[in-house]
Order: structure tokens, then C-alpha cells, then sequence
């Protein structure tokens, strides 16, 4: 039965004898259609993970070099120092998940993962991360 015109037409034709109604181009799914925007969205991701990896490789690295100019130990010192290693770490840690969740969103894949390396990102740069992470959202259907 033809779709447009409703009248018996054979199973297999091309153009509808009725209405003309053409069957061809209605064949295969829609081509998807790609914005820039989980591009955009990626590198804003990209940039946080990597302000958040940087911010937490400098956190970690001063307090080793803090630690070599100490010349005595001092307990306060040494639990402040824990801390921001533990800190540094875990900054170092969203950054990595963060870079990984931009270049996923860049290539259009592992939308989960994506959306979970822009949360992280958001350590480390708040706002483009957060702009990033909607750009990134509202693209979901280019995602592979
Ligand atoms: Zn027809």
C-alpha cells in the first residue's frame, strides 16, 4: 500500500503508478547530521583536563620541592604536605579522565565517557568545561 495516496501498489515498486510518490530516496536511514558542536564542546573539556593535570602536577611538585628546603620536620608541615599531594593526585587524576572524556567528544565517541571526562574537567576549568558539557549533551544523537 503506497504511503502517500493509500492505494495497493506492488511490494517492490519504485514510483507509486497513483501519485507518483518516489520510494527510492526514502531508502536506507538519514545520514546524520554533524555539527560543530561536540567539537567545541571537546576541546573546552580538553582545556579543563588539562588545566586540572597541570594544577595538580604543580601541586605534587611543590611541595617536593618544599619538601627538600625543609631542613627539620615538623609534624603540622608534614600533614599539610600529605594533603596536598593527596590533592595534587587526585587533580592529576580528573585531568587524565578529563582530557580522555575531550578527545572522545572531539571524535564523537563514548558519549558516557565523555560526559564523565567534562564533569572531571570541571576541576579544572569551570565554566568553558561547564559549556563544553552542554554543547557535548545537546549533541548526543552525532555520537557513535
Ligand atoms: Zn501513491
Amino acid at each position: 500500500m503506497c504511503v502517500q495516496c493509500g492505494k495497493t501498489i506492488a511490494p517492490d515498486a519504485n514510483v507509486c503508478p497513483y501519485c507518483g510518490h518516489d520510494y527510492r530516496i526514502q531508502a536506507g536511514p538519514p545520514a546524520k547530521k554533524k555539527t560543530v558542536m561536540p567539537v567545541i564542546g571537546g576541546i573546552m573539556i580538553l582545556v579543563g583536563g588539562v588545566l586540572s593535570l597541570v594544577a595538580g602536577i604543580g601541586l605534587v611538585a611543590s611541595v617536593g620541592a618544599f619538601d627538600s628546603l625543609m631542613l627539620v620536620d615538623v609534624e603540622g608541615v608534614d600533614m599539610l604536605e600529605d594533603l596536598m599531594t593527596a590533592c595534587g593526585i587526585i587533580f592529576i587524576i580528573l585531568g587524565l579522565i578529563g582530557v580522555l572524556g575531550g578527545v572522545f567528544a572531539i571524535m564523537r565517541k563514548h558519549f558516557g565517557l565523555a560526559i564523565l571526562g567534562g564533569v572531571f574537567a570541571l576541576a579544572g576549568w569551570f565554566i568553558p568545561a561547564l559549556i563544553g558539557l552542554i554543547l557535548v549533551g545537546v549533541s548526543k544523537d552525532e555520537f557513535e
